[in-house]
């Protein structure tokens, strides 16, 4: 018996005593494995013509036998002799990035296990040991996973000597010499017994063996084989009487279970829409075809395909917590990875899609740092290529557009946000809001091109609901001024204004008196409930100021009244129809405070709202509460006063602290 090298002996035990849950890809390992020398053979064929191969006969069969519980891969590639058995399958090439992983890794799952209960019993090494073999596919070794015992037969191309490696993976192996037909290499796993957690029959089993196959290598450039089970009608014999009952039969027949040509490295001129809207819901379970599809093909440093799709419709789980992100990952037609995040921001979480590198294939494996890297610039091109497409669909289907933002114009919107505007540029002009004035969605670019010469500001008022907030005073004042009002009804739509700050647009062009084209107006975004909207003349601001000043008497007994729920009473500059509104001071709205306070543990949290009770002077209210001050009745004041807030909340669609008290002082008003 020969040992196993001491890094090979470490991976060894990993792989058999291993808590990964992702068993099944051993298989996947092993496929790669068969057509990595399927290629080999295929290479030396086009450079030596001493090698004769018909591509067309290069293949790789998947052979199982229940009984025996065993699984087979076999393939017809350039195959192994004697000595590369040894090297090959006896150590493990590159045991120093292996030890670099596995520190690396040993070292994080350090961290994350402090922080966190009920990890009692994993020690930080079994977590480290899933993390490498999740992330990096350790080849050949996988077989142990599943397999008590592996035999590999092997015969290297123009050799006539085959020699077959046999290990129960805890020792050592033994090679010794063998009968094979042919060159190539079959690997057959001898399944461990089943136990409580895995059932390792489904290996052996052709549906089992079929879902992996069209699972993990489906886009194998080479045919991948397998004997299936089938059931056909014998034919009807010449004398069968009336009460002929058809007869069948079973038989099996080979199968190519692979599709072979991924469907991304097809010219997008030659795949049509259906087949795309195929291959999208088939392998991302979707049962609406996807709103866009999205086919990049990139040369350069890093060569790789890309097909994305926008989905029609949010999936069930988007919103939850478990919801994970990410393009599947291949490198040359073998899946890597199911969802790689590191190729989409968050604000694109929604994105499904299948990203293929040859480039990747060393770099993955081997090393870490390089990996990332190279991960993060395919999906800087990738963050590009997305959003060119959502403004072309936003600008050639408006219908279309307007259906995906209803499903995640949230998530575009708590991008600006969550990325404290950093992601504005990418993000602000794929955004829709409803518009007041034009009763529909409508693009910044498009407030800013219907805005009047002088405006300086794109409004907007946040709320609860689309219809009360065109109904409220300080939205229809804005407007009959000639401005339009953003209406945001979605709780991040005002965090979304917030970070966004101000926007221009280069599109939207101007001219100054000497028909010299301006640079682009910033254009500040402001809320209408906030300070100063700047739609007052100086000398309405004065007058206002100077009114305030002559009613200070009264405003002081009103907001006493209040109990400091207001900081100041003013008169407004604002108000047409209604007798008073309540406005905010500094950064946090109204609206806003309501959604902290909405959140869990919310009232410690909520920030402080400076609140400012403006009320209007040409309102016959305010002379009704001016002369209840002069004639000396703090009662009637206090009462009106309270009535007065209280109904300006309710006009915003926000709660009051006390209805009971509020139905009390109005019912005493009419008695
Ligand atoms: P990797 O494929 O990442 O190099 P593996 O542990 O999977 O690592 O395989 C080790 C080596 O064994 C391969 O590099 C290859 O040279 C050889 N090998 C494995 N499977 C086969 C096969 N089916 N035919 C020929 N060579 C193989």
């Amino acid at each position: 018996m020969r040992k196993f090298k001491t890094e090979s002996k470490k991976l060894l035990d990993l792989m058999i005593n291993s808590i990964y849950t992702n068993k099944e890809i051993f298989l996947r390992e092993l496929i790669s494995n068969a057509s990595d020398a399927v290629d080999k053979l295929y290479f030396r064929s086009l450079v030596d013509d001493e090698v004769q191969i018909n591509r067309a006969d290069l293949a790789i069969t998947v052979a199982y036998d229940k009984d025996a519980r065993t699984v087979t891969i076999s393939d017809n590639g350039i195959g192994m002799d004697k000595d590369e058995l040894d090297k090959n399958l006896g150590t493990i090439a590159h045991s120093d990035s292996f030890e670099f992983k596995a520190n690396q890794a040993a070292a994080d799952a350090d961290e994350s296990a402090e922080d966190q209960e009920g990890l009692a019993d994993k020690t930080a090494q079994d977590i480290a040991d899933v993390d490498i073999i999740g992330q990096f596919g350790v080849g050949f070794y996988s077989a142990f996973m599943v397999g008590k015992k592996v035999r590999v037969v092997s015969r290297a191309y123009g050799s006539d000597e085959a020699w077959a490696w046999e290990s129960d993976g805890v020792d050592g192996y033994d090679i010794k010499a063998a009968e094979r037909d042919t060159h190539g290499t079959d690997v057959t796993v001898y399944l461990k017994d089943n136990d409580g957690d895995e059932y390792y029959d489904t290996y052996a089993s052709e549906s089992g063996l079929k879902n992996l196959i069209k699972r993990y290598s489906n886009y194998v450039r080479y045919p991948i084989n397998m004997e299936v089970e089938k059931t056909r009608e014998l034919p009807k014999p010449d004398d069968a009487g009336d009460d002929y009952k058809p007869q069948f039969e079973n038989y099996t027949e080979l199968e190519t279970i692979n599709s072979m040509i991924p469907i991304w490295k097809r010219k997008k001129s030659e795949v049509s829409d259906e087949e795309y809207n195929e291959f999208y819901k088939t392998d991302f379970h979707d049962f609406e075809d996807p709103a866009r599809t999205i086919s990049l093909h990139a040369e350069g440093t890093l060569t790789y395909d890309a097909l994305m799709f926008v989905p029609s419709h949010a999936p069930y789980d988007m919103w939850s917590k478990d919801y994970k992100k990410g393009l599947a990952l291949y490198s040359s037609g073998v899946l890597i990875m199911e969802k790689c995040e590191e190729l989409v921001p968050d604000y694109f979480n929604f994105m499904r899609g299948v990203v293929d590198s040859a480039d990747l294939t060393l770099n993955i494996s081997r090393e870490t740092l390089q990996h990332n890297s190279q991960l993060r610039a395919i999906g800087r091109r990738l963050e590009k290529k997305i959003k060119s497409e959502l403004e072309n669909m936003l600008e050639d289907d408006r219908e279309a557009y307007e259906k995906f933002y209803k499903e995640f114009g949230r998530t575009l919107k708590y991008g600006v946000y969550s990325s404290y505007g950093m992601a504005k540029s990418t993000l602000e002009n794929l955004l829709l809001f409803y518009s007041a004035k034009q009763k529909k969605m409508i693009t910044l670019e498009e407030y800013v091109a219907d805005a009047p010469a002088e405006a300086e500001a794109i409004y907007f008022a946040a709320g609860d609901s689309i219809d009360r907030l065109a109904q409220m005073p300080i939205v229809t004042t804005v407007l009959a001024k000639g401005y339009d009002v953003l209406l945001c009804d979605e709780n991040v739509d005002e965090f979304c204004m917030m970070a966004l700050q101000s926007y221009s647009s280069d599109k939207v062009v101007t001219f100054d008196d000497e028909g010299n084209q301006e640079e682009p107006k910033q254009f500040a975004i402001k809320n209408v409930g906030g300070e100063d909207l700047g739609l007052t003349t100086e000398e309405e601001k004065k007058e206002a100021e100077e009114a305030t000043e002559a009613n200070s008497g009264l405003f002081d007994a009103m907001r006493e009244a209040l109990g400091g729920k207001v900081e100041k009473v003013v008169v407004s500059t604002r108000l047409t129809d209604a007798p008073v509104v309540l406005t905010t001071e500094g950064a946090v709205s109204l609206q806003m405070a309501q959604i902290f306070k909405q959140q869990p543990g919310g009232d410690a949290e909520t920030p402080d709202v400076h609140i400012v009770m403006e009320v209007n002077p040409k309102h016959s209210v305010f002379d009704v509460l001016k002369k209840a001050h002069e004639d000396g009745d703090s009662d009637k004041v206090s009462k009106y006063t309270g009535i007065l807030y209280d109904q300006a909340l309710l006009v915003e669609g926000l709660p009051i602290d006390n209805p009971l008290e509020f139905s009390q002082a109005i019912a005493s008003l009419m008695q």
